[in-house]
């Protein structure tokens, strides 16, 4: 049976395109045809075989906008580390408690730990409250697990956050986040099995969309990165990279030049860098919450990629440690305070350029026609006075494949 088409109308309702500036269109009206976008314009300009639909649209909101994409978050995870919050403000460092075996190790004990139904009961409360500030697609990386059950477990748990809501998942493989303890002595032999074995059978069982690694002096070095990403590249698998986070490991080149589709973080990111990034398309994701969260001084270089044309992106990298927020319209707003983008990056930064970001097509993260009918109705007037608040929820309806996935 052919879908019957629905409508929505808006005071206004914004959107951007590539290539072309956003667009606040007055009185708009967008119409649904099964999971698809068929009109998105002006009421004015309503195809006739539509306009009764204004007699009894589905809803009418102030404000219309794409459905916002975070394109980097590590929101399955098990326990919290609030108690290391507080020893933090009460003058502990990073050592001190990783020492006591804090810091990532506790959440890769509690992950393992946890069965796959507790580990999505926990992860669903945070997906839900990203989808209720106005998320339809959502990025979910492993790297809690770091071992081949646990981090399958992960992405198995972000598969079943897509179905349980009803929003878009992109797993990322994330084995190369940390070294776990056990393998200090096996450095080399955990580098093969995470590259290989363990990404083969992951990649074999459905679950991931993506490759991730994390490159830095804690972390793991290039001659290791440059290891996953040939495997990946032999399995089809599109690349991101956590780089220049905390220095320069020149990791945006080495991204680039696998053709990655993001860089991450890129406080520490050179003229190099840049340069690489823009010859080969890869978007600057950018996180400000961390950088706000670890007191961050050194900004990613804003001026820099923007006049060499390197799409920039906006997420919130949801994780236990150094970035536990639950809003992807707050990190948009903190994108603007601390990094000094305008209101129109930061929102094409959290659709369109985190669709691209993640490999999806052109059209989406646009509110366009035969695009996805990913949307959402806000009580606000602008997309500015959605940035301007802190800490409120302006979302009245969450509309994800045209089905209306969320109310307020
Ligand atoms: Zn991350």
């Amino acid at each position: 049976m052919a879908a019957l088409p629905r409508l929505w109308l808006a005071d206004r309702m914004w959107t951007a395109r590539w290539g072309q500036a956003a667009t606040l269109i007055e009185d708009a009206a967008l119409v649904v045809l099964g999971e698809q976008i068929a009109y998105a314009g002006p009421r004015a300009a309503l195809p006739a075989a539509w306009v009764e639909l204004c007699a009894a649209p589905v809803a009418q909101a102030r404000l219309i906008t794409p459905g916002l994409i975070d394109a980097h978050t590590h929101l399955v995870f098990a326990g919290s580390r609030a108690d290391e919050y507080e020893q933090r403000l009460a003058g502990a460092s990073y050592a001190d408690i990783a020492a006591r075996g804090g810091g990532i190790a506790a959440s890769v004990r509690a992950t393992r730990a946890a069965s796959e139904d507790e580990l999505l009961a926990a992860a669903l409360q945070r997906a839900r409250a990203l989808m209720a500030d106005g998320v339809t697609t959502v990025e979910i990386k492993s790297g809690y697990g770091l071992e081949a059950a646990a981090e399958a477990k992960m992405l198995r748990v972000a598969r079943r956050i897509g179905s349980e809501l009803g929003i878009r998942v992109r797993t990322s493989y994330l084995a190369l986040h940390a070294l776990p303890g056990e393998w200090r002595e096996r450095r080399a032999e955990y580098v093969d099995l995470a590259c290989g074995a363990w990404l083969a059978s992951a990649h074999a069982e459905g679950l991931v969309d993506a490759v991730d690694a994390y490159l830095e002096h804690l972390a793991f070095d290039r001659h290791e990165v440059r290891k996953l990403f040939e495997s990946a590249r032999a399995l089809g698998l599109p690349l991101k990279l956590h780089a220049e986070q905390l220095s320069n490991q020149h990791g945006a080149a080495l991204a680039a030049e696998f053709g990655a589709l993001s860089a991450d973080h890129l406080e520490y990111l050179d003229a190099d860098g840049v340069a690489a990034m823009a010859r080969a398309g890869t978007v600057a994701m950018l996180i400000p919450a961390a950088y706000l969260l670890l007191k961050e001084t050194q900004l990613p270089p804003i001026a820099a990629l923007r006049q060499a044309g390197v799409p920039m992106a906006v997420a919130s990298d949801l994780n236990p440690g150094t970035s536990p927020i639950l809003s992807l319209r707050l990190a948009m707003s903190l994108a603007c305070t601390l990094f000094g983008l305008t209101v129109e990056e930061a929102w094409r930064g959290a659709t369109l350029h985190a669709a691209r970001a993640l490999g999806l097509g052109e059209a989406t993260g646009c509110l366009q026609t035969s695009a996805p009918a990913d949307f959402v109705l806000w009580d606000a007037a602008s997309p500015a006075e959605l940035l301007y608040w802190l800490g409120d929820r302006r979302a009245q309806q969450i509309v994800c494949a045209g089905r209306i996935v969320a109310v307020a």
